[in-house]
Formats: C-alpha cells, sequence, structure tokens
C-alpha cells in the first residue's frame, strides 16, 4: 500500500493561525508587542527568500517586524553590535541571524552574544546546553517542526527505533535530542557510518538530514516505516529531498513530501519560538 504523505504545509497553516489567535491574547493581556529581528548580512539569494517569508509570515501573525540588514563586507564588530542592541532593546522579542554568514565572520561567536531567552532559532551555546539537560528554553524550528509533524500523525515514539541520518547542531543533533525525550531508542548515523542501510533498515522512524540528495531508497528502509525527509536541493525538475521519494513511499507507512512536508513546519516553529520568548521574557 503506498505510504500516507504528511502534509506539513497544511498544519503548519493550522499552527500559524493558532499562533495568531495565541499572540493577539498575549498582547492584549500584558500590553506589550512581541518583535522579531531578521539579522541578514550580505544578499545571498536563498537567504533573502528565507527572510522574506519569515518576516511575512510573522506580521501576518501579528509579530512586529525589526529586521536589520548588513552589507556582506560587514565586520565581526559590526555584526556584534547590532546584536548585542537588538539584545538590549525590550520591544525585540525574539532575535534571528540567517544563516550562513559570509565566510570571513565567526558564526559561532555571533550566535554566542544572542541572549538564550531571546534566541529563537535555538542554536546558541547555551540554549543547546538546555536542550541536553532538558530544560525549559527555545528549541531549533527545525526539529521541532519534525515533532510537531509526527505527534500531529499520531506516531507514538516511546519504545520505537529512530535513526537520524545527520549530526548538524541544526538539525540531527537536536532532534536526536528530542526523540530521545521521547523514550525513543536513537542511533545517529553521519557521513563516516559504514553500511547505512543496515541501520535504516532496523528503524522505525528514519528522519533524513544528510545533505544529500536521494541518499535513502528503498533499500534503505524497512516496510511500513514512517520517513521523515529534511533535505531540500534544487533539482532540474524542481525541489528534492534526502530521500527518494517515488520509490520510498511505496514501501513506507508515512513520509513527508519535499516540497510541502518539513520545510514549511520551520518558519511555523519560528513563530511560536517567538510568542515563546515573549513570555519567557515577560
Ligand atoms: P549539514 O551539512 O550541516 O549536516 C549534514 C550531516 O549529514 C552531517 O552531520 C554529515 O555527517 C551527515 N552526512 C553527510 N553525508 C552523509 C552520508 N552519505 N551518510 C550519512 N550521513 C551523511 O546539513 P544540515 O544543516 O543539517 O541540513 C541537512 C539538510 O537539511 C540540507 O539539505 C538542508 O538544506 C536541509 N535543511 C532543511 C530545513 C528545512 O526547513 N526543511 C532546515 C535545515 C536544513
Amino acid at each position: 500500500m503506498p505510504a500516507t504523505i504528511i502534509d506539513g504545509k497544511s498544519l503548519a497553516a493550522r499552527l500559524r493561525e493558532q499562533l495568531g489567535t495565541d499572540v493577539e491574547h498575549f498582547k492584549r493581556s500584558t500590553g506589550r508587542s512581541i518583535g522579531l529581528a531578521t539579522v541578514l548580512v550580505g544578499n545571498d539569494p536563498a537567504s533573502e527568500v528565507y527572510v522574506g517569508s519569515k518576516r511575512r509570515l510573522s506580521q501576518q501573525a501579528g509579530i512586529t517586524d525589526h529586521h536589520r540588514r548588513l552589507p556582506g563586507d560587514a565586520t565581526q564588530a559590526q555584526v556584534a553590535g547590532v546584536l548585542d542592541d537588538l539584545a538590549a532593546d525590550p520591544t525585540v522579542s525574539g532575535i534571528l541571524l540567517q544563516l550562513p554568514l559570509p565566510d570571513h565572520l565567526d558564526t559561532k561567536e555571533l550566535i554566542d552574544r544572542i541572549p538564550w531567552e531571546k534566541d529563537v532559532d535555538g542554536l546558541t551555546t547555551i540554549s543547546a546546553g538546555r536542550l541536553a539537560r532538558n530544560v525549559e528554553g527555545l528549541l531549533p524550528c527545525t526539529p521541532l517542526g519534525i515533532i510537531s509533524l509526527l505527534e500531529d500523525e499520531g506516531v507514538q515514539l516511546q519504545g520505537t527505533n529512530v535513526v537520524v541520518v545527520g549530526r548538524s547542531d541544526l538539525v540531527g543533533k537536536p532532534v536526536a535530542q528530542l526523540v530521545l525525550q521521547k523514550n525513543a531508542t536513537v542511533t545517529i548515523a553521519h557521513s563516516k557510518t559504514k553500511d547505512l542501510a543496515a541501520f535504516t533498515r532496523q528503524a522505525d522512524v528514519v528522519i533524513a538530514a544528510a545533505g544529500v540528495p536521494h541518499l535513502l531508497g528503498a533499500e534503505h528502509i524497512f516496510p511500513g516505516a514512517v520517513v521523515i525527509d529534511v533535505g531540500i536541493h534544487r533539482s532540474p525538475g524542481g525541489l528534492i529531498g534526502d530521500v527518494d521519494f517515488d520509490a520510498v513511499s511505496k514501501i513506507a507507512s508515512k513520509i513527508t513530501p519535499v516540497p510541502g512536508g518539513v520545510g514549511p513546519m520551520t518558519i511555523a516553529e519560528l513563530l511560536r519560538n517567538t510568542l515563546k520568548a515573549a513570555q519567557l521574557q515577560n
């Protein structure tokens, strides 16, 4: 039987609608506004598109836009200065430094200037530590979106075998920690893993975040498994993921498409994080 297609676009729209109501309620009950500062350095076309969507959808949800733009040759001190100003501004609830930054900048040092209560991308060292220790904080948006999709689909993680393919700070590591918190048995595979299929074939849930187009085919998936595809790649035929959708959707029980799966969830979770940040600061 072909897999159920997990519709991230529709869940993201539902979450954003609920968020609009929650933002209104927060503003009315506290008398405070909620603001999101997106910081874009340079003019990478993909980053321009991502930042544009984040600004548009946050404004639609009633969040005030505090966009800052710096030239591609901005110095470390200039970017740091902007982040410090935003950190000190009480009308800014969340700060998002759009990545990747130009090569001459020290990304980790800049991310760590963002106070953890305003770290709506969940990428600072403090946020990562809070996640590792299971202490309340702001979590990375794509991993949050994956958990929301699985929960909405009624996928119970407790006691299941989950294989995460990829170990980045942005996706692989944090999503592995989140599924571990849900009592799954987690394996993290990465570029040095030998015989990837031997691991993924044991999995009830496979989360593919390797950044390699069509890395996973039908031979990697146990029939009936749930497959979450995080990868996004441009190809002549349009956007594709890390999973060969046509082959895997014939044997998986549920699968996310690319586009329309994990992608839309990332922005929805960013907006939810911005409200959470405002609540943490209130
Ligand atoms: P990354 O390049 O930082 O990390 C990739 C990870 O995959 C690394 O840990 C590496 O060890 C592992 N890997 C690479 N080749 C592998 C292989 N052959 N077998 C097993 N593991 C392998 O990438 P990232 O930032 O984690 O992003 C991963 C993918 O997800 C990219 O395609 C990216 O565009 C996409 N992405 C999508 C969203 C979204 O909202 N849908 C958000 C973030 C990233």
